[in-house]
């Protein structure tokens, strides 16, 4: 089932009903009878952030580069992707390109492309 039927399907059984002003799964722990729109619009967010879904976020600084934690991995304006290994001088390691040994590129926050989109947010540093 593609994300598309699958978002369809969780939309399908979370259909508001306007009338009885109350969402079609009729949870009524979650999202109460009487509930307004703006409630089961809350409602519905939850339950597809619940199911999995959500926005990719997208870093545009190299400071917000240096917050991310140990083992973070971005896609940059590039198409490379690239590891935070955690190394002190430069800490972005380069998983889709590579250097004329095969081996990773290293270079620092500041030296990576952006707009980049995070893949992971990592650990702890
Ligand atoms: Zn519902």
């Amino acid at each position: 089932m593609s994300a598309r039927e699958e978002l369809s399907v969780v939309l399908r059984e979370h259909r508001y009903d306007r009338v009885r002003a109350v969402c079609e799964c009729s949870d009524e722990v979650q999202v109460g009878l009487n509930c307004d729109a703006e409630t089961h619009e809350q409602h519905a967010a939850s339950i597809i952030l619940a199911a999995g879904y959500s926005k990719p976020r997208t870093i545009t600084t190299a400071e917000e580069l240096d917050a991310l934690g140990w083992k973070a991995t971005v896609l940059d304006a590039n198409g490379c992707v690239w590891v935070n290994d955690g190394d002190t001088l430069d800490e972005w390691a380069s998983l889709s390109e590579r250097n004329l040994q095969g081996g990773p590129i290293w270079r620092g926050s500041a030296d990576i492309a952006l707009p980049a989109t995070v893949l992971h947010e990592g650990e702890a540093k």
